[in-house]
């Protein structure tokens, strides 16, 4: 077992609340009124609580020494102050947090109120990333987004005097209306914003949202049929890299954005296989076990099944235990995430290299396609790679028996 995957831990909490569905959204989210929300938490604590003795008794190593956390939806803006001092209560009491861990809170612009900020500042939050999507109100309500260009700058503001910097804005490419003028725009008003980090996704379309099912059958609603066209979209996307890259923003991972240093360190934990663990609904846990082997661990996407039970074990819908094959499988389709890439020598030691050749043997075919390029022992997506991406890692499912994983459990790459 590799020592990084013993070091420290990174907490995942999921918060499924949203004012309203926004109609490209595909997540485990919904609207419930508030009364749900102190419920929930109780349950979040109360999943925290047991966690170290579950993790016990599935024989996985649950470090205490926890150096990175995020909160995930959802909404969790919409907790108040005190549900976020009953978290860190729990926290605290079960885990000790590092000097400098990364703490992120997922906001939605316009739905942060002075309470629960001032919370979020005094149990150590330090890291705000704000779904923004488009900075054109029209394109931003008619995806069922309630904010305003004038209350993400606001919002900015706020965060800021209070002592957050460590900020991030979504954007989202292939919302209905958007143009290509309109998102170099939005594009242009982020960069103006000078925060230190971005993430710039790509519409999906799948039977999961609303809009998703409008497209594929080839309705109107929802501005169906604004939505740009595929190439348009990919045109956005491949002008944000240049133009964040030119704002300082580089490229780190497929979809995110940074000045050095200000990478997500909870989500380079997701792509470099660091273990963490995931409480509340349609949340992962990634720990490593004493033989070798990797437990990934999924709870129920289904608001009512998570709250009927009241053990931790009970609302787990999925173990998977990961043997070495999987783990290089892993290695490939999270790492070559990274504009960093993967290193050959590093897989080797991990591994050993009678495991890890045959994977690197695909990745020098596919160098030779012209999907990976391999640099001093290290491959990594090619442009045209990264816009064919899950065929790229694909590729190396298969080399086991063929697990793998939801890749929107394991990166930001969502857009809310
Ligand atoms: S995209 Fe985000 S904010 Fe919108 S409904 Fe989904 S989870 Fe909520």
């Amino acid at each position: 077992m590799a020592a990084s995957l013993r070091q420290t831990s990174g907490l995942y909490f999921s918060v499924p609340f949203c004012r309203s569905k926004c109609t490209y959204c595909n997540f485990a989210s919904g609207v419930y009124p508030a009364s749900e929300h102190s419920k929930y938490v109780d349950r979040l604590v109360s999943d925290l609580s047991a966690a170290p003795a579950w993790a016990r008794s599935m024989q996985v190593t649950l470090s205490r020494q926890v150096d990175t956390v995020y909160f995930g939806g959802g909404t969790p803006s919409l907790l108040s102050g005190d549900h976020f001092r009953q978290i860190f209560r729990a926290i605290r009491n079960e885990f000790m947090l590092t000097r400098d861990a990364e703490i992120t809170v997922e906001c939605a612009p316009g739905q942060l109120s002075d309470a629960t900020l001032g919370a979020m500042v005094e149990v150590g939050v330090n890291r705000v990333s704000l779904g923004v999507q488009s900075f054109i109100d029209e394109e931003a309500h008619r995806s069922g987004r309630l904010h305003s260009r004038a209350q993400v700058l606001d919002d900015l503001h706020r965060l800021r005097s209070a002592g957050i910097n460590n900020l991030n804005l979504d954007l989202l490419a292939g919302l209905a209306g958007q143009t290509l003028q309109s998102w170099r725009e939005s594009l242009s008003v982020l960069i103006d914003t000078g925060v230190p980090h971005a993430s710039v996704y790509m519409l999906e379309i799948d039977e999961e949202s609303r809009l998703g099912r409008e497209l594929l059958s080839g309705g109107a609603r929802y501005g169906a049929e604004l939505v740009p066209s595929d190439d348009a979209i990919v045109q956005m996307y491949e002008e944000s890299v240049e133009a964040l890259s030119e704002a300082g923003l580089k490229q780190y991972e497929i979809s995110n954005f940074a000045q050095p240093g200000r990478e997500s360190a909870h989500n380079l934990r997701y792509w470099q296989r660091k273990p963490y663990l995931g409480i509340g609904l349609d949340a992962s846990s990634m720990l490593p076990a004493e033989d070798g082997s990797v437990l990934r661990a999924a709870t129920t996407a289904d608001l009512d099944e998570f709250l009927k039970h009241s053990d931790r074990q009970e609302p787990i819908i999925e173990t998977s235990w990961l043997g070495p094959t999987q783990q290089i499988e892993e290695a490939w389709f999270l790492g070559l995430r990274r504009n960093a890439g993967v290193s050959f020598a590093a897989l080797r030691k991990e591994f050993g290299a009678e495991a890890a050749d045959p994977s690197i043997a695909i990745a020098r075919r596919l160098a030779d396609e012209g999907l990976l390029s391999i640099q001093r022992g290290k491959a990594a997506l090619t442009s045209r790679g990264r816009l064919i991406s899950n065929n790229v890692f694909a590729e190396f499912l298969g080399l086991g028996r063929g697990w793998s994983v939801e890749e929107e459990d394991c990166a930001e790459a969502v857009a809310h």
